[in-house]
């Protein structure tokens, strides 16, 4: 841990245990706040690899279950779109396996409902994985190997090291090429990346319950035991980078196909990745435009017009540390940002 986080996490402790964090809380009272997870692995430490930033473990994810129930009121997520309804909601992104086989029973034992976003295309298998997921599982194989990448136009291999550094460095320097190039066919770029490398553009079997999406009876199975379904576009892309006709397709099918899928109406989008590098006023436009009612970000604030299209979300660090977790609900620990 750096010098700089040290003194942060120390500040945020001492806030909580002095009263801060729960006076600015009980002043400044968040009336509502949806928080936003992704996967719940059954292992009591997460691998060191960027991929599993947006992880947690069963193990800390029960204790911050218990901390919400404790501290503040949850609310069932039917609720949300419940203007009165003060609380908090749970939401979970990009419907992996270990939302139906360890996420979801956790929640049971406390009682407690979601919103999973689903990508419908990633169920039917038309796409292999989430693109950031590809290009890590396709460095992870072939560590200790050569591999040719976009980000220097495949001029030269790049030598994967046996270890999460190198393979850290190398997904996130593929992601700062899409991000600068603002990449619409990502999916094309992974398959290029693919047949560059002569491998086949398929699915690459590594720890299912991370890597693996639900299937349709699974989904079904939640919205019967009182969860709810979003869309989350059809193949997870950057809506922002999309021409017109596509946006609509990722928003438009996928909402059609799993009201389909489903025999449901959904009308709740979560946007993919949630943030302003992803989402601009044309994105809400076509949310709205395609019929969405609702639709979460992944930021606490942003300039965009249309609240109900634009609202925001945030998300713990997979610790269990109540001080720590206080702070970020309350919304103490952004104050000062
Ligand atoms: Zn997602």
């Amino acid at each position: 841990m750096s010098f700089i986080h040290f003194v942060r996490d120390s500040w945020l402790t001492a806030s909580y245990y002095t009263g801060l964090s729960r006076l600015y809380h009980a002043l400044a009272g968040r009336k509502r706040g949806i928080i936003s997870y992704h996967n719940v692995l059954p292992i009591s430490s997460l691998p060191p690899f960027d991929t599993y930033n947006v992880d947690v473990t069963a193990a800390v994810f029960d204790r911050q279950l218990a901390f919400l129930k404790k501290h503040f009121r949850v609310l069932p997520i039917q609720e949300l779109e419940n203007p009165d309804a003060k609380g908090l909601f749970l939401t979970v992104d990009d419907g992996m396996l270990n939302n139906y086989e360890i996420l979801a029973p956790i929640l049971k034992e406390h009682g407690l409902s979601a919103l999973f976003a689903i990508c419908p295309a990633m169920v039917d298998g038309e796409v292999p994985h989430i693109w950031r997921d590809h290009v890590f599982l396709l460095l992870h194989r072939a560590q200790g190997q050569e591999v040719w990448l976009p980000i220097d136009h495949y001029r030269k291999p790049f030598k994967v090291a046996g270890n999460s550094l190198s393979i850290n460095h190398l997904t996130r320097e593929v992601k700062k090429y899409v991000y600068e190039n603002q990449v619409a066919d990502i999916y094309g770029l992974v398959r290029e990346i693919c047949e560059q490398n002569k491998g086949a553009y398929s699915p690459i079997l590594h720890d299912p319950l991370r890597y693996q999406f639900m299937n349709w009876s699974q989904i079904q199975d939640l919205t019967k035991r009182g969860h709810r379904v979003a869309s989350h576009t059809m193949t997870h892309r950057i809506l922002k980078f999309l021409p017109e006709d596509e946006k609509q397709y990722e928003l438009v099918e996928s909402k059609k196909r799993l009201e389909n899928q489903l025999n449901i109406p959904v009308d709740v989008l979560v946007y993919p990745y949630g943030s302003m590098a992803e989402i601009d006023q044309a994105t809400v436009n076509a949310a709205k435009e395609a019929g969405y009612q609702t639709a979460l970000m992944n930021v606490r604030h942003h300039l965009l017009l249309e609240p109900s299209l634009t609202v925001p979300r945030f998300a713990f660090p997979p610790v269990a540390d109540a001080a720590h977790l206080h702070t970020i609900v309350s919304g103490y620990k952004f104050l000062f940002r």
